[in-house]
């Protein structure tokens, strides 16, 4: 990815601005937290497809992974499949964002920030890139729902990974209070349709289908 792929506007959305606009010294420190960020990450994704039943406010993975949401459940309603997706900046975000810590807080805090917005972006990079190959197939993905929101419990992303053997390929693990490590990164799961909803790639939380029968809660 490079700093056009990255929108400032989210780095900033992330360290709470809403519409109000940064000073040009706290935009350009944004822009030098971002380009250090890219200059050092290595990114890396995995994901695989199940199979999968949705019964009663259950999400059942592979005829073994039970899933207690009813978010969950509504969003991936007539689906049979889905996709496990895991992605990570690496440890050298980790280690980038520990060293301004000791170094100027002020800086790190927003480095933070910009890992937020480059993490959520490469996401959704990756989803297009998993769409397109679908639409290949005239199938189509809900948004990626991770563990965390709603009422998908946390303790899922042990699922995921193990599912994933994300350890082995991308180098992601989970710690026993449930953190991820490294730290920027995100378990999702996302549903295969074989009707397209036009979903909004940034989730139903900003998507205009308030009536949608598929919305998670
Ligand atoms: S509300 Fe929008 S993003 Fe969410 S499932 Fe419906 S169409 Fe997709």
């Amino acid at each position: 990815m490079e700093l056009k792929d990255i929108s400032q506007k989210e780095v900033f959305r992330y360290l709470g601005y809403q519409n109000n606009v940064a000073d040009k010294t706290t935009q350009n420190i944004a822009i030098e937290c971002t380009t250090e960020l890219l200059n050092c990450c290595r990114m890396n994704y995995t994901y695989k497809t199940f199979c999968c039943a949705v019964e009663n406010g259950k999400v059942i993975i592979d005829n073994r992974i039970i899933i207690e949401s009813k978010n969950l459940s509504k969003n991936l309603a007539e689906c049979n499949e889905l996709i496990l997706f895991a992605a990570t900046l690496g440890t050298q975000a980790d280690i980038l964002i520990q060293k301004y810590t000791h170094l100027d807080m002020s800086k790190a805090v927003i480095m933070q920030a910009a890992a937020a917005a480059i993490i959520e972006q490469y996401c959704d990079q990756c989803q297009n890139n998993i769409e397109t190959e679908l639409q290949k197939q005239t199938l189509f993905l809900r948004p990626r729902f991770s563990p965390g929101y709603g009422d998908f419990d946390l303790k899922h992303q042990k699922d995921i990974i193990a599912l994933l053997d994300c350890n082995r390929k991308i180098g992601l693990t989970l710690t026993d209070s449930l953190l991820l490590a490294p730290c920027k990164s995100v378990t999702a799961v996302m549903g295969i349709s074989n009707q397209n909803r036009h979903c909004n790639i940034k989730g139903c939380e900003v998507c205009t289908k308030t009536n949608c029968t598929f919305r998670r809660g």
